[in-house]
């Protein structure tokens, strides 16, 4: 069987399809400038999205651990529950969680403990000052 032929959308010839890419709404040559910018635009793209996405699973994880580890260490809820939480609702991180948390301890320090409660306080200051 020959290989399929199609037309490029830029130059018009026939073309072996293999040496063509998606452009536009048709195929075009591998060859011409745009459909290089084009190809390179798009790349540049999904890459910049990539990082946002990996930027943003990055502060929800640093949230999530600062939160299970302030409720196991000071409500005292099991481990296996906050994970069973993090497992419905952030299914594609617990994996990254559950790393983070073995490097940085279920418990919190009581150092970070006093810190958290510091901050959370002045924020609690602030918020019912604002509020008067
Ligand atoms: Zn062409």
């Amino acid at each position: 069987m020959p290989p399929k032929q199609v037309q490029c959308i830029v130059c018009g010839e026939m073309i072996n399809k293999r040496q063509t890419l998606a452009y536009e709404n048709g195929r075009a040559c591998r060859k011409h400038e745009e459909v290089i910018e084009a190809i390179e635009e798009m790349r540049e793209k999904i890459k910049m999205e990539k990082q946002g996405i990996e930027a943003e699973n990055k502060l929800a994880i640093i949230s999530l651990v600062s939160m299970i580890r302030a409720f196991h260490t000071i409500r005292g809820i099991p481990m296996i529950v906050l994970y069973e939480h993090v497992k419905r609702t952030h299914p594609d991180l617990l994996s990254d969680i559950k790393a983070e948390i073995a490097k940085r301890g279920e418990k919190m320090s009581q150092d970070e403990v006093t810190t958290s409660l510091l901050t959370y306080g002045a924020l609690i200051k602030k918020v019912s000052k604002g509020a008067e």
